[in-house]
């Protein structure tokens, strides 16, 4: 029926001048409005009963009317066909530019229609265009491009104020996927969307930006709404949560970065980036956590990777070395024992301190064999100064947490003790007071234990840990180490003085025998003398040395002393 219609348009439409359809309009009613005329001129052609005359004027006066009925047809056909021009020029102009331009619509003839129609459509048209662009079709949440919009305007608005951006990486989507199907993967991005926006609040814009990454824009960080910590614990437990799908359980968990403007980045894209840092850090990290970003961060997550990949090879690339630091009886003046301390010169990082290595060392578990093989060395070199006929004396290895709890520890030490066959007498172990934190009780036992073989067992940096004196009573130990934050300002600095005064007597009444480590210069050790220090360490003395230092040590220091 419609190409029925369309029979008379097509035919004409085929007419190749004038081109456009207004003039084909026109030229159809040029013709039409010529009709009387050419009609005139027909009829007295064959006429002969008017006069020649008659005919002339008759003539004249019908084209002077055809002429002016044809400009006036013309004229208001061109304006009559303003509507469809004027649909023409929008639909063409949205094509373009994807700009709206509004056509009236208080008409109500079939031109009118058409005008409103074609204005519902393209608005219609265009909200879905924008929305298939602007929103994630699987969460129906903003995705990346809008929520960039947004950050743009919340930087545009912010005067000085801060907003933060809540980066949020779903782990095992991956997995899930591979394992249990796409469907379940998308069920479980739709679930955890779900969960998030119940902690989102008003004004926070949540958006998916593909895969498994979400990320929330709060702009409104007062006093009423949570912090982004609160808000990304709030999220890392509620996502913690078992997820049922499908009548399968699934255990989720998510790392999240934060940046906060302007701090952490003055650009939509600087920002975004330094999210995506923050939540790299937070995967090395290995947890169920999140991150803030920070260069300084940065830099030092970058160097513990480092240190993690050295340190494997370490043991067998001969890196690793002990230096010893004598410990000197303050009553006779004695080296009575030394202080085995680990030394790593890497052939890529240079020299790296133990204070750095070794709580890297004990992340890695690599602390079990290091810990080992310092215990093995500094036992072994101790039997050998022995055999070489210097006075016997007691080394001091330290021994981390992690290796502490080792449930294999005693039978370690027994076998070090028989293969290096040095008396247990000579061989002192530190630890430190963390190690007390998780278990009282069973570390309690292991001191015990060691302490029953003949072990000595000295607490390190004692009063920076947790120092509850309750336990300290309980504590099968024999030395109390203060820690050298007290004693640099020992002689000038009163209130570390009155600590240090403190830990000697309460070492005296738990009849304890006490060192103080980090000895710089006599005024320090005098104080320490009077206050009834048993043992003493530090550069004052010496600082830590290879073993093959140890017989120039003791000349000299008899020399002096
Ligand atoms: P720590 O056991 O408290 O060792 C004392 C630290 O103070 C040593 O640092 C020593 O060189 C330093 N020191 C000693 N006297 C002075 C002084 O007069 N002035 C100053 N400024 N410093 C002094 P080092 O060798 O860098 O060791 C740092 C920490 O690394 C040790 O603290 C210990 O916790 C750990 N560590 C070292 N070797 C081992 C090891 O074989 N196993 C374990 N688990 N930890 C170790
Ligand atoms: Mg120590
Ligand atoms: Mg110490």
């Amino acid at each position: 029926m419609n190409r029925d219609r369309l029979k008379f348009y097509t035919w004409i439409s085929q007419i190749p001048f004038p081109k456009s359809y207004p003039g084909k309009i026109m030229l159809v009613a040029f013709i039409g409005t010529h009709i009387p005329l050419i009609v005139l001129i027909i009829d007295a052609a064959f006429s002969s009963k008017t006069s020649s005359k008659t005919i002339v004027s008759t003539l004249l006066i019908t084209l002077l009317a055809t002429l002016i009925g044809t400009a006036v047809t013309l004229y208001a056909l061109h304006h009559l066909l303003a509507p469809i021009v004027l649909t023409s020029k929008v639909l063409r102009r949205y094509l373009r530019l994807q700009q709206l331009t509004p056509l009236p619509t208080n008409f109500q003839d079939e031109a009118g229609t058409l005008m409103a129609d074609t204005n519902r459509t393209l608005r219609e048209l265009n909200e879905v265009i924008k929305h298939l662009s602007d929103y994630d079709s699987l969460t129906g949440l903003p995705n990346r491009k809008l929520f960039e919009t947004h950050i743009q305007r919340a930087i545009s608005n912010a005067w000085d104020r801060q907003f933060a951006l809540i980066v949020l990486d779903i782990d095992g989507l991956k997995n899930i996927n591979s394992t249990l199907g796409r469907g379940i993967g998308d069920l479980l991005l739709r679930k955890v969307a779900q969960r998030i926006i119940t902690h989102t609040v008003s004004g926070d814009i949540l958006a998916r930006f593909g895969g498994d990454e979400f990320a929330i824009l709060r702009v409104n960080l007062t006093d009423t709404s949570d912090s982004p910590v609160m808000l990304s614990n709030r999220l890392l437990e509620s996502l913690s949560d078992p997820l049922s799908l499908n009548r399968k359980t699934i255990h989720c968990a998510a790392k999240i970065g934060i940046t906060i403007y302007p701090f952490d980045g003055n650009s939509v894209e600087r920002l975004l980036q330094n999210a995506d840092t923050a939540i790299h850090q937070a995967k090395q990290q290995n947890l169920n956590t999140y991150q803030f970003y920070s260069p300084e961060i940065n830099a030092q997550l970058k160097r513990i990777l480092a240190i993690k990949e050295n340190l494997r090879y370490a043991l067998s690339q001969q890196e690793l070395s002990i230096h010893y630091q004598p410990r000197i009886e303050i009553a006779t003046g004695n080296l009575v024992a030394v202080e085995a301390l680990l030394r790593w010169h890497s052939t890529e990082l240079g020299i790296v301190s133990p204070a750095e290595f070794v709580p890297i060392a004990e992340e890695t578990n690599l602390i079990a064999s290091i810990g080992e093989w310092v215990l093995h060395n500094a036992c072994l070199q101790n039997k050998q100064w022995q055999q070489e006929g210097i006075a016997p004396m007691r080394m001091s290895v330290n021994l981390s947490p992690s290796q502490f709890k080792q449930a294999n520890l005693i039978e370690t030490i027994d076998r070090i003790l028989k293969d290096t066959n040095l008396d247990v007498a000579y061989l002192e172990l530190e630890i430190t007071e963390s190690l007390l934190m998780e278990d009282v009780e069973k570390a309690i036992a292991t001191l015990r234990q060691l302490q029953q073989k003949g072990i000595s067992i000295a607490l390190d940096d004692f009063g920076t840990g947790y120092s509850s004196l309750s336990y300290l009573q309980k504590l099968p130990i024999n030395t109390l180490k203060i820690d050298r934050s007290f004693v640099t300002n020992i002689a000038s600095n009163p209130s570390d003085a009155a600590i240090s005064k403190a830990i000697v007597s309460l070492a005296q009444s738990l009849k304890l025998n006490i060192t103080a480590e980090g000895v710089e210069n006599k005024e320090q050790l005098t104080y320490l003398r009077n206050q009834g220090c048993d043992e003493v360490q530090g550069y004052y003395f010496s600082k830590p040395f290879p073993s093959d230092r140890l017989k120039d040590f003791l000349a000299n220091y008899r020399l002096n002393s």
